[in-house]
Protein backbone atom coordinates (compact mmCIF):
# COMPACT_ATOMS: atom_id res chain seq x y z
CA UNK A 1 0.00 0.00 0.00
CA UNK A 2 0.87 3.62 -0.79
CA UNK A 3 0.78 5.98 2.46
CA UNK A 4 -2.25 7.21 0.82
CA UNK A 5 -3.79 4.12 0.65
CA UNK A 6 -3.07 3.59 4.14
CA UNK A 7 -4.11 7.10 5.09
CA UNK A 8 -7.53 6.79 3.56
CA UNK A 9 -7.69 2.90 5.08
CA UNK A 10 -7.17 3.93 8.83
CA UNK A 11 -8.69 7.59 8.57
CA UNK A 12 -5.13 9.96 9.76
CA UNK A 13 -3.64 12.22 7.65
CA UNK A 14 -0.64 11.05 5.28
CA UNK A 15 2.02 12.36 7.28
CA UNK A 16 1.13 10.62 10.26
CA UNK A 17 1.34 7.34 8.67
CA UNK A 18 5.07 8.08 7.52
CA UNK A 19 5.59 8.60 11.71
CA UNK A 20 3.76 5.03 11.84
CA UNK A 21 5.86 3.26 9.05
CA UNK A 22 9.21 4.64 11.06
CA UNK A 23 7.45 3.15 14.23
CA UNK A 24 6.33 -0.38 12.00
CA UNK A 25 9.79 -0.48 10.57
CA UNK A 26 11.66 -0.77 13.80
CA UNK A 27 9.45 -3.12 15.93
CA UNK A 28 8.97 -5.13 12.56
CA UNK A 29 12.63 -5.94 12.74
CA UNK A 30 12.50 -7.14 15.78
CA UNK A 31 10.05 -9.63 15.02
CA UNK A 32 12.11 -10.92 11.93
CA UNK A 33 10.38 -9.06 9.49
CA UNK A 34 10.87 -6.23 7.30
CA UNK A 35 9.53 -2.94 6.07
CA UNK A 36 9.78 -3.19 2.65
CA UNK A 37 9.20 0.05 -0.10
CA UNK A 38 9.28 0.33 -3.59
CA UNK A 39 11.71 2.78 -5.29
CA UNK A 40 9.88 6.27 -6.05
CA UNK A 41 9.78 6.87 -9.40
CA UNK A 42 9.83 10.08 -11.29
CA UNK A 43 6.58 10.33 -13.85
CA UNK A 44 8.04 13.11 -15.88
CA UNK A 45 11.86 11.40 -16.92
CA UNK A 46 11.81 7.62 -14.73
CA UNK A 47 14.35 8.98 -12.40
CA UNK A 48 14.34 5.95 -10.01
CA UNK A 49 15.18 7.17 -6.41
CA UNK A 50 17.56 4.06 -5.58
CA UNK A 51 19.59 5.72 -2.60
CA UNK A 52 16.62 6.77 -0.48
CA UNK A 53 16.33 5.78 2.74
CA UNK A 54 13.63 7.95 4.07
CA UNK A 55 10.12 6.64 4.18
CA UNK A 56 8.61 10.12 2.36
CA UNK A 57 8.08 10.81 -0.97
CA UNK A 58 10.60 13.09 -2.51
CA UNK A 59 9.50 16.62 -3.35
CA UNK A 60 11.39 17.09 -6.28
CA UNK A 61 13.43 14.76 -9.01
CA UNK A 62 16.86 16.06 -9.09
CA UNK A 63 17.32 15.16 -12.96
CA UNK A 64 14.09 16.99 -14.63
CA UNK A 65 13.00 19.37 -11.56
CA UNK A 66 9.64 17.72 -12.21
CA UNK A 67 7.44 17.04 -8.21
CA UNK A 68 5.38 14.53 -10.69
CA UNK A 69 7.23 11.77 -8.47
CA UNK A 70 5.08 8.39 -7.97
CA UNK A 71 4.69 7.17 -4.26
CA UNK A 72 6.81 4.25 -2.47
CA UNK A 73 4.07 1.27 -2.16
CA UNK A 74 5.02 -0.56 1.53
CA UNK A 75 4.73 -4.04 2.29
CA UNK A 76 5.69 -6.55 5.18
CA UNK A 77 8.18 -9.61 4.40
CA UNK A 78 9.55 -11.92 6.33
CA UNK A 79 12.83 -11.47 7.40
CA UNK A 80 16.06 -13.49 5.38
ZN1 LIG B 1 12.44 13.53 -13.37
Amino acid sequence: MTAMDISQAVRIPEKEVYRHLAHIQRSVAGQGKELLLTPCTCRACGFVFKERRRLTRPGRCPRCRESRIDSPVFRIVEGK
